[in-house]
């Protein structure tokens, strides 16, 4: 099987609404690269993972949120800086548009408040509570979530998602890219080979941990600028050379953003280059999954495993 797997982060301002200096430019783009990456979904028939913190399916908040055991302060810059930002607090429309597509999205959880779950300050109360919030904003959306995306990658508490009826999460990157230095980076991007092909697998909570093989905009800034000025876009080079290694040996290429990483029409037209692609592929074998494809896909694997081992035993 050699397939894609684009998941997002939807998240609106909660992002960044624990940041002490939100970066400006995406926290106002935020809704417009939303807009944007659902309109490229949509032209290239690409269905995807939309990862999406509860709070954005509520109709209405004042930010007092009494009832949740988060840490002090938790949720000050909902009630001060953002009071008049309903725009950036809500976004029921937006996900109201990916049900209404063709296309089968799978709406899945970004958390509630988009706590980090290796927050010092949280416990397992928290937790739980950010996930009950979460699922009750999406009853009336009609929502059950099979998928999950932690908040900044921090994996953590998989017995509370499994408890709460979760199947499939994006796990750990297998390769830690981001914590390399620029130019460092800039020689790997001349390698799809860096590009980690994921092999989906079970945890021992029985959820489904699809790891990402690439963030699509973890490379910006100058070295971006060299290396579109010296040979073409580092990302869609990579990404496009991950699908081909796909296709020839099988495997999954998954690829993750944020609405709010689409600032410029550079940003735009590198997705859509990949989009173009991927699209392109399905006649050679390529197929796209969501995140909840892969869980029925492996969980069913796994269930004719264990038939055929009982059968034998
Ligand atoms: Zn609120
Ligand atoms: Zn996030």
């Amino acid at each position: 099987m050699s397939s894609v797997v684009i998941s997002v982060d939807a998240e609106l301002g909660w992002g960044f609404h624990d940041l002490k200096d939100p970066p400006q430019k995406r926290v106002e783009y935020a809704r417009n690269g939303w807009i944007q990456l659902h309109t490229l979904c949509e032209r290239y028939s690409i269905p995807a993972t939309w990862a999406i913190v509860g709070h954005l399916l509520l109709d209405e908040c004042d930010g007092a949120h009494l009832s949740h055991p988060t840490p002090p302060g938790w949720f000050a810059r909902e009630r001060d800086q953002w009071r008049l930002r309903p725009d950036l607090r809500f976004g029921g429309e937006l996900v109201r548009a990916l049900q209404a597509s063709e296309l089968d999205h799978d709406i899945g959880s970004h958390t509630f408040s988009h706590v980090l779950f290796d927050d010092p300050r949280l416990d397992e109360a928290v937790i739980k509570a950010e996930i009950e919030a979460a699922k009750d904003a999406a009853k009336p959306y009609g929502i059950e979530y099979d998928s999950f995306v932690f908040p900044r990658n921090a994996v953590g508490y998989r017995e509370v998602l499994a408890d709460a009826g979760f199947r499939v999460y994006r796990g750990s990157a297998p390769q830690q890219l981001t914590h390399q230095r620029q130019w460092e980076k800039l020689s790997a991007t001349i390698n799809p080979d860096r590009v980690p092909l994921v092999e989906p697998v079970v945890d021992e909570y029985g959820l489904v941990d699809v790891p990402p093989s690439v963030f699509l905009f973890g490379f910006q800034g100058l070295p971006r600028v060299v290396c579109e000025t010296l040979w073409m876009d580092p990302i869609v080079r990579q990404v496009t050379g991950a699908i081909d290694n796909a296709l020839s040996s099988g495997g999954v290429v998954h690829l993750w953003l944020h609405p709010n990483d689409l600032v410029t029409e550079r940003d735009v037209n590198r997705l859509e280059t990949i989009f173009a692609y991927i699209d392109a592929k399905r006649n050679s074998g390529l197929a796209v999954e969501t995140l909840a494809d892969v869980a029925d896909r492996v969980l069913q694997t796994e269930q004719d495993y264990q038939q055929v081992s009982l059968l034998n035993q």
